[in-house]
């Protein structure tokens, strides 16, 4: 394989290396890539783990495809990639099922159905609720088709596009919010979703959020039979057949340049190889720290990163139960659980934040005041076992070093609050699991090398300021590919790919 130059190599095989891979394989069969990856199997944050004592396969990221109905931006992705059969659809009749004190609300996968019940449940508030939808519908669907707008086949109305810019472009989703509603409950419901892209509602960018919105419930949801490692694996299986090939468990050590100006290849314990394109699928700040020698000049680049925040990252608890959950009082594919008193969470993690704040304000703030989510794996794909998965938005900043006794008890302080949290709302779970297991946002970053256990790529809040970092990259041939140039989501980054693709397709053409 060192004898081998080849066209594109890619740096990581996340899901947006491997869809750009397989879309660019698709357009232009010629094309030779090479992978990359330091773990053991291709997907990055789309793959899974298994304790086949447990008899139990963990999902590390996927339980929720957006853009999966016909005018779905995915869904039309890999059906051009001939995948849609292949993925063995699941599709939950519902968003997800909101918890608060003793009341549920089962919010269905539509969004006329979630206004209705939202409006009967907060009638005070339905005027506030209806021009929420409204702006999903004009600016969501706006921000929604971002990549097509690039390559002209989406025509936005531009006085829209004014009126955003002007009014909602400088809010966070809480001040957004918080103009059209004022019951601190349903601020903290229609913020929920932001657990998808690694944002509460005083950090994410209100203009950004409509469009979550707008993919996650107008242009359907789904699952795949399988696991996000099935579509990892059925990605890098195309690549393989067009003649690429996929390099496991090996990390790029350095991305190699000819005295600065232009990528030649990258360098590994297994070998050097070439190519005259580089597309980086790690963290930015990573790369920018770690993988380029002293000849590139990089301080414009790392300047402008020092503006582009990490996305949250998550604190995870796996679950094995020795039964279906849906019999164990979990009954929906996915649950949001809200802390009683929902006005306290902001504050809670305002104060968190605070120099000095200690461990326990952030453990109250993250783990205790703010929404848990919840997926029943067992009732998206029943071969996976019976898992649950509960998830929390957390910072690294609090936890200890890994392999240190404060770091162990903390994990085990972790799973018992947050399993605690979810016996409140389903007691019948008590003395039903057999397996508990715990991910930190340092176990995030020791797989992907994230930066600070990102699970998301970078923070969108209302400055793109640092978003821009590879304009001008001094090397010539490389490329940055990942949630934190694509945002973050599975739909992000096929949208990215695409476009990527194509434009190696123009440049080909060119040459
Ligand atoms: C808990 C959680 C739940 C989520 N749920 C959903 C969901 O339901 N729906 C959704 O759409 N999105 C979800 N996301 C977001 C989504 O998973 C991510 O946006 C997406 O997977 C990021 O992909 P990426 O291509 O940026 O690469 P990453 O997954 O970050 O992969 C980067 C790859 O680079 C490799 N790498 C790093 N350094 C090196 C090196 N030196 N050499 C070689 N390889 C290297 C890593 O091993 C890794 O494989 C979730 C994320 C998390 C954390």
């Amino acid at each position: 394989m060192t004898a081998h130059h080849w066209d594109a190599i890619f740096v990581g095989a996340g899901i947006t290396s491997l869809a750009c891979a397989a879309m660019l394989v698709k357009r232009d069969p010629s094309a030779r890539l090479l992978l990359i990856d330091k773990h053991i199997v291709p997907g990055g944050y789309a793959s899974t783990f298994s304790r086949p004592r447990a008899e139990a396969t963990f999902d590390c990221s996927l339980h929720k495809l957006s853009g999966m109905d016909d005018e779905g931006n995915l869904l039309r992705i890999l059906r051009g990639l001939g995948l849609e059969d292949a993925l063995g659809l699941v599709r939950p009749a519902d968003y997800f099922c909101a918890h608060h004190a003793d009341q549920s609300l089962l919010l269905p996968n539509d969004p006329a159905g979630v206004q209705a019940l939202l409006s009967a449940r907060f009638p005070r508030q339905a005027t506030g609720i209806a021009t929420f939808f409204d702006q999903v519908f004009t600016h969501g669907r706006n921000g929604y088709h971002q990549f097509q707008m690039q390559d002209g086949s989406f025509e936005p109305d531009m006085a829209q596009l004014r009126h955003a810019h002007r009014h909602l472009k400088s809010r966070t989703v809480y001040e957004g919010l918080a103009e059209l509603v004022d019951d601190p409950f349903l601020i903290e419901l229609l913020a929920a979703p932001g657990i998808y892209v690694g944002g509460y509602p005083e950090d994410l960018g209100y203009l950004y959020y409509l469009h979550v919105m707008y993919a996650t419930l107008c242009r359907g949801n789904a699952y795949v039979t399988g696991s996000s490692q099935r579509l990892s694996n059925l990605l890098a299986q195309q690549v393989i057949d067009a003649g690429g090939q996929l390099l496991l468990g090996t990390a790029v050590e350095q991305v190699l340049t000819d005295g600065g100006e232009r990528v030649t290849g990258v360098r590994t314990r297994r070998g050097t190889f070439h190519a005259g394109q580089v597309y980086i699928n790690t963290s930015p700040h990573y790369a920018a720290s770690n993988l380029f020698g002293s000849e590139v000049a990089l301080e414009d680049t790392i300047s402008r990163l020092a503006a582009l925040k990490p996305a949250l990252s998550t604190t995870t608890v796996y679950l094995v139960t020795d039964g279906d959950p849906s019999t164990l009082g979990v009954a929906h594919t996915e649950s949001m659980l809200f802390a009683d008193d929902p006005a306290a969470a902001v504050a809670a993690r305002r104060a968190a934040m605070q120099p000095g704040a200690g461990e326990a304000a952030s453990e109250h703030a993250y783990w205790q005041c703010s929404p848990m989510e919840v997926t029943n794996y067992r009732a998206l794909d029943a071969k996976g076992g019976n898992v649950l998965c509960l998830n929390v938005l957390d910072s690294a900043a609090h936890w200890p070093p890994r392999r240190t006794p404060a770091y162990r008890e903390k994990k085990a302080r972790a799973a018992a609050m947050l399993v605690q949290r979810l016996q409140r709302q389903a007691p019948a779970l008590r003395g039903h699991v057999l397996h508990t297991e715990v991910a930190t946002p340092h176990t995030y970053a020791r797989f992907t090398n994230n930066t600070d256990g990102s699970g998301y790529g970078a923070m969108v809040g209302t400055s793109l300021k640092g978003h821009t970092f590879h304009h001008g990259f001094p090397v010539r041939g490389v490329h940055f590919l990942s949630a934190w140039v694509a945002g973050p989501s599975y739909e992000a980054a096929f949208g990215y790919a695409e476009m990527t693709a194509r434009q190696w397709t123009r440049q080909t053409a060119r040459a």
